[in-house]
């Protein structure tokens, strides 16, 4: 691989254009596949925050006045232009992330091409409503917040930088947004396939730089809304920080998610869910079912096809469509997962297949399947973020349930069973903020998603996202004389 393969023409997009400035210290971007150097890029000086924070300021007024059917227009012809572009952008994505072109293809660029879509043909549907008060009445207006800075992860970056720009801007907010270090290609394409669809410059940001740069932003005065997606401890600093300022959060935050599978299941779709709700992204999607319930009348026959079809699962070079599992995004992720295997071998876990890194300088992982996973054992308690799949036996319905919720997360849960009552009365009691029955992990855009418990505050997509890009304004008229006692 030649280095500096994927160096972007600058490391930030502040108000309409590419800016440099070196005086940040260098970030290596590394091909998680190979270990190689493929782009540097300088983290944010305090300068260049308050010139993106700035332009953002300036820009918001002037695009929330503007029409919603407009603003919806420019994020619809950004939507094209990125399907247009998508196997570009897939490729960055992969050379960024290490996931295999075969998913960046289909679930990354696509996806946000979706939330632009969705919410450009929302944006004019947002109204307030109208409150009879006798005589008087009341009405209420849907106002933006105003700036909003985005965080994001390293799993998904253009589809995270697209799941809160879409939204934010949407609805007439500008957004300064802060990719991953460890990704910070693809937000610079999503800025500029914004401006080539005609977004006004200042209203979509983007800084490169490390958590230092993201706790800038969600402290900064002229930040109304601060959206992260990352992990729990990273959650609890942004949410204290934004509170610090009364600013609006969402927090997209980790699982440790629960797959139930009865015995009257259709045993191959069960596999099919369980492995793309551990397997997928090399494990690394927060809302994997990553503790697997097996009911014991199914337990031994499940565990053999699922021996076998993880064994068959491609690994390789991401960039070849072929390869069905890439590695790990760094060195150190490799570590903690490889951490989390021989804990796991230690307190007892029967280890079916996998386990091991592969030779070479990625970081891959085997797919990893753990038995007689017990609910007290580390796996079964902490995010992994790795292929790694617990699977533990259950008897009966009353008692997964109470074992599912047993857990400080609730971002997702998945059943498996033939007996629809069964399904619904068991998900309306898993705390968890999306639920699958009979699939697991898909995340169309109409639907919102979020988390309860310590897996975050607030949802993205869906309808439900306005209630967190928007305020209510209200407004009473009074329509006679006023009754006052002076
Ligand atoms: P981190 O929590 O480490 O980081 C998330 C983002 O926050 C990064 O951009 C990071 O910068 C930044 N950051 C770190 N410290 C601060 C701070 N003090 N103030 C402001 N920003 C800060 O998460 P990862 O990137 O490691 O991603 C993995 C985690 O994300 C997993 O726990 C996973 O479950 C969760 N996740 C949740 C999703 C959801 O929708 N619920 C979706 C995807 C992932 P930098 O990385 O540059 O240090």
């Amino acid at each position: 691989m030649n280095a500096m393969k994927a160096q972007p023409t600058a490391s930030h997009y502040i108000d309409g254009k590419y800016v440099e400035d070196t005086a940040g210290e260098a970030i290596e971007v590394i091909h998680p596949a190979d270990a190689s150097v493929i782009a540097r890029v300088h983290e944010a000086t305090p300068a260049l925050i308050d010139r993106a924070l700035n332009a953002a300021r300036r820009a918001q007024g002037e695009w929330a006045a503007l029409k919603p059917v407009e603003r919806g227009r420019i994020l619809r012809r950004a939507a094209d232009r990125m399907r247009e572009r998508n196997r570009d952008l897939s490729m960055i994505e992969t050379l960024d992330t290490g996931k295999p072109l075969q998913e960046t293809l289909v679930a990354d660029a696509a996806s946000g091409a979706d939330a632009l879509e969705y919410f450009g043909g929302l944006a004019p549907t947002v109204t307030g409503e109208s409150i009879p008060l006798g005589g008087d009445f009341a009405y209420t207006i849907r106002e933006p917040l105003g700036v909003c800075a985005g965080i994001g992860a390293w799993n998904y970056p253009i589809q995270i930088a697209c799941w809160k720009a879409a939204p934010a801007l949407a609805f007439g907010n500008a957004m300064v947004f802060k990719p991953s270090e460890m990704t910070p290609l693809s937000a610079l394409k999503l800025a500029e396939i914004l401006t080539e669809a005609g977004l006004p410059a200042g209203l979509f940001n983007v800084l490169q730089g490390r958590g230092a740069v993201g706790a800038a932003l969600a402290t900064d005065a002229r930040v109304a809304k601060v959206s992260l997606t990352g992990s729990v401890p990273t959650g609890r600093k942004v949410y204290t920080a934004a509170a610090e300022g009364i600013r609006h959060v969402t927090m997209e935050l980790g699982g440790k998610s629960p797959l139930i599978v009865f015995d009257d299941a259709d045993i191959e779709d069960a596999i099919g869910g369980a492995m793309l709700g551990n397997f997928y992204s090399s494990g690394q999607i927060c809302s994997n079912g990553t503790r697997v319930f097996v009911q014991r009348g199914l337990k031994e026959r499940f565990l053999e096809r699922l021996k076998a079809r993880t064994e068959a699962i491609v690994m390789g070079d991401p960039m070849d469509e072929a390869t069905q599992m890439g590695p790990l995004i760094s060195a150190e992720q490799m570590e903690k997962v490889l951490g989390y295997i021989e804990g796991a071998k230690a307190e007892g876990a029967r280890l079916l297949t996998g386990g091991a890194r592969l030779n070479g300088p990625g970081h891959y992982v085997q797919p990893t399947v753990f038995a007689d996973v017990t609910d007290d054992m580390t796996i079964a308690r902490e995010e992994v973020f790795g292929p790694v799949m617990s699977v533990l036996d259950f008897e009966s319905e009353g008692e997964v349930i109470t074992r599912a919720n047993d857990t400080e997360f609730g971002l997702a849960a998945g059943v498996f069973t033939h007996d629809m009552a069964r399904a619904h009365r068991v998900v309306a009691r898993l705390q968890a903020g999306t639920c699958w029955i009979n699939s697991y992990n898909l995340t169309p855009v109409e639907m919102p998603f979020g988390g309860v418990k310590q897996s975050g505050v607030g949802r993205e997509n869906g309808r439900a996202a306005v209630e967190y890009y928007t305020q209510i304004k209200t407004v009473h008229v009074g329509m006679g004389p006023v009754d006052s006692p002076y």
